[in-house]
């Protein structure tokens, strides 16, 4: 997943349709926004002849609150060839994981890992899906002849009764941005514990949080320092919001300035819940010369049931997926020499009131040449 996922640059949960309008990020927003306009107006009279189209009596009130309903966020998840290839193969070259296996697709959406997994030979596969798109999800199975194999279920996983009590499989495609935005995690979590035998795999079953450090003078001016001065007024208080936030993009990897650190794993099939939440020190070490302007997290997950390892990395020298970097800028601009060391620990925390929410904490200082530093920083996804 990626989760309430935008095509720009932030995270907080509006279909795309309405982001665009909203931020830039790689778009061209003026363009967009009239040819949008126009293909809507011309589509609204075609809906109105006939309101039983589905989706037809659907607002964007009923998409705020539940992008996964509408198409647009399974269509960038489909187009993310990283990521779905990357299940694809897993699941097509270890057939062996689920020939005559019971299988449960935590968070279906249009239903693709399950037609993987039934073409992969699977006995049986329960897809659980939440939003409107189980809908569609049923559609899907039963055109491609698949209505034996697969069994698609409305509702939360918290809320389903399946009609087995074990299976031997869980496929599901959880991770959000910053791995950790939207806390399916906990989903899957649940479901293992529910549902899975005692010897049932979890694919994938690592996934992996890393930090690394970069110059960002340019972005940042463009999305931090631009508060100072909008048209000749100080909106500094804004600025303090837009640090907290931080901000889903692609970096270059050539503005990487230290190493990159693993900051946690988590072996999907044995975590508890608790363990999403965690302190982790890290050190990275400059490994040239320059500024340092935020720091950079990413993640990579993997399948190692497979006969192969198999599995993905969204970090900066990788592809590009849609779910980019998470870039989290620091107050104050830091200098580096090569060989120095920026120290610190970073915490992660499921917010109190919005579980689906992540607070972060970042402790850091640097005791350069050029520049002595000791600092607390606090970001939200959200
Ligand atoms: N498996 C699909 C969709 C992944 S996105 C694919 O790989 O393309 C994650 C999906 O999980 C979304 O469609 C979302 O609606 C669904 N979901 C999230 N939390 C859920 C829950 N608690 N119960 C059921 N479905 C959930």
């Amino acid at each position: 997943m990626g989760r309430q996922k935008t095509s720009s640059s932030n995270c907080n949960g509006l279909p795309e349709m309405a982001t665009r309008l909203r931020v830039g990020g790689e778009e061209e927003e003026g363009v967009d926004v009239v040819m949008e306009a126009r293909t809507e107006s011309s589509n609204l009279e075609d809906l109105q002849e006939d309101a039983s189209l589905v989706g037809s009596d659907k607002t964007s009130a009923d998409y705020y609150f539940d992008s996964y309903s509408h198409f647009g966020i399974h269509e960038e998840m489909l187009k993310d060839v990283v990521r779905t290839r990357t299940y694809q193969n897993a699941i097509y070259h270890n057939s062996f994981l689920f020939k005559d296996k019971v299988v449960l697709d935590v968070g279906a959406g249009t239903g693709i890992l399950s037609l993987f997994c039934a073409k992969a030979g699977a006995k049986h596969v329960y897809a659980i899906e939440c939003s409107q798109m189980a809908d569609m999800a049923k559609e899907i199975v039963q055109t491609n002849g698949f209505s034996s194999v697969i069994t698609v279920l409305k509702g939360k996983v918290e809320d389903i009764e399946l009609p087995v009590t074990h299976v031997d499989v869980i496929i599901s495609e959880w991770m959000g941005y910053f791995l950790l935005f939207e806390n399916m995690l906990n989903t899957v979590l649940y479901a293992r514990d529910k549902w899975l035998v005692n010897d049932g795999i979890v694919l994938p079953d690592k996934a992996s949080l890393y930090l690394t450090a970069i110059e960002d003078a340019e972005y940042k001016e463009d999305k931090i320092e631009f508060w100072n001065d909008v048209y000749g007024f100080d909106m500094g208080c804004i600025k303090k919001q837009a640090l907290i936030e931080p901000l889903v993009d692609t970096v270059d990897q050539k503005q990487i300035v230290t190493n990159c650190q693993l900051l946690k794993m988590m072996d999907i099939s044995k975590m508890d819940p608790g363990d999403a939440s965690f302190t982790a020190p890290f050190k990275l070490v400059a490994e040239r010369k320059d500024y340092i302007h935020a720091f950079v997290a990413y993640f990579d997950v993997s399948f190692t049931r497979c006969h192969k390892l198999m599995g993905f990395s969204t970090g900066p020298r990788s592809k590009t997926t849609h779910w980019k970097q998470t870039v989290l800028y620091l107050e104050e601009v830091l200098s580096i020499c090569e060989g120095e060391a920026l120290t610190g620990s970073m915490t992660v925390e499921q917010n109190k009131k919005n579980p689906r929410d992540v607070d972060i904490m970042l402790k850091y200082s640097l005791n350069g040449q050029h520049c002595q530093v000791s600092r607390t920083q606090y970001y939200k996804m959200r």
